[in-house]
């Protein structure tokens, strides 16, 4: 629990810090307790100062982007959330060079914040993405992907604050970017991010961009809270035609339900707790345990569980 010393001394550190604050409307899903503090980050020397102020203190924090692949519990979260704002969603001019063409962009500068600037720029590669509504930190965190691309394989470089508060940079290539997943030490916070792009036509980045957009409007229930698939694709399967085979679509907890549209998606159909969505997960891991002989691992990443 923060003390009340604390809250005055953050608020010195944050120009903008929120205090016992819902977290559902910063979330996709609209679910999720009460966090102590909320701390939108403008500046590097903002970031640096606070991270290094938490380790200190030894108080526990978390870095959000969008919100958009997280589960808070009812609970909430004893602790700081960070989310980077301000001079985090700039993007830089690109640079040319031998292999292409490389843009370094903010971690807190949104997905679709980025393909605005590729089609306003000409530039191809990263049409992929559209559709995830996540933050480039949040998708690199992630190793976001669709359509059979995966955003570490674009990444050139990254700066970071470790959580003792340093600033460091790291190679695309020391990241090991796995199936949804990255290595970073544990509490480091994605401040930049370094994309390897190409130079393409303005038409036909709009063109591929709309065609994943009008694909993901046929597949996925985008008229509800959601945070996309909840469970990774096991080896050899796709996580929502299992759930789907085991007849669990439509299938409903409170205010949550299995989505009819793509299975792997849990709704919040207006008035959802994270426990709903907690016990449908638990449902689902525990059908297709026990009629596929297959364990689903969760995609979506938790706060506030303890
Ligand atoms: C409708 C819908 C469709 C989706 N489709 C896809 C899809 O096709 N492919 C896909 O991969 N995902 C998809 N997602 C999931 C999600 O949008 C992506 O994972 C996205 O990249 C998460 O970004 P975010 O900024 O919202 O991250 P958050 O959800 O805020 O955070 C996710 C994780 O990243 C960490 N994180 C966030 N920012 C940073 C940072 N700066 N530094 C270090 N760690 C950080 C968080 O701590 C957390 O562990 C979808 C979600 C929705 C709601």
């Amino acid at each position: 629990m923060l003390t009340h010393i604390q809250r005055r001394e953050l608020a010195k550190i944050c120009n903008s810090i929120l205090f016992d604050i819902s977290i559902s409307s910063y979330t996709t899903f609209k679910v999720g307790g009460n966090v102590e503090a909320l701390c939108d980050v403008r500046e590097m020397k903002e970031l640096i100062e606070l991270v290094r102020y938490l380790y200190k203190k030894d108080i526990p924090y978390a870095i959000i982007g969008n919100g958009s692949n997280v589960l808070v519990s009812d609970a909430g979260f004893d602790g700081v959330i960070v989310r980077l704002k301000g001079k985090f969603e700039k993007i830089d001019k690109p640079v040319v060079d031998d292999k292409g063409v490389v843009l370094n962009i903010g971690a807190g500068a949104t997905i679709p914040q980025l393909l605005r600037y590729c089609i306003k720029n000409g530039l191809g590669g990263a049409e992929f993405l559209a559709g995830i509504p996540g933050t480039i930190g949040g998708a690199t965190a992630m190793n976001a992907g669709a359509f059979g691309e995966e955003i570490g394989k674009k990444i050139d470089q990254i700066t970071m604050v470790t959580a003792h508060g340093d600033l460091v940079s790291k190679k695309g290539s020391e990241l090991r970017f796995s199936y949804r997943d990255m290595h970073i030490q544990p509490g480091s916070i994605i401040t930049g991010v370094w994309l390897r792009l190409n130079h393409s036509d303005t038409g036909i980045v709009k063109k591929r961009i709309s065609e994943h957009l009008r694909i993901r409007s046929q597949s996925q229930p985008l008229n509800y809270p959601s945070a996309g698939c909840i469970f990774k694709n096991p080896e050899g399967h796709k996580a929502g035609k299992l759930i789907d085979e085991v007849g669990l679509k439509g299938k409903s907890r409170g205010g949550a339900m299995i989505s009819q549209r793509h299975a792997n998606f849990i709704i919040n159909t207006g008035n959802a707790k994270t426990a709903d969505i907690m016990a449908l997960i638990r449902i689902i891991r525990e059908e297709i345990k026990e009629k596929k002989g297959i364990e689903l691992e969760p995609e979506i990443r938790f706060i506030g569980f303890g």
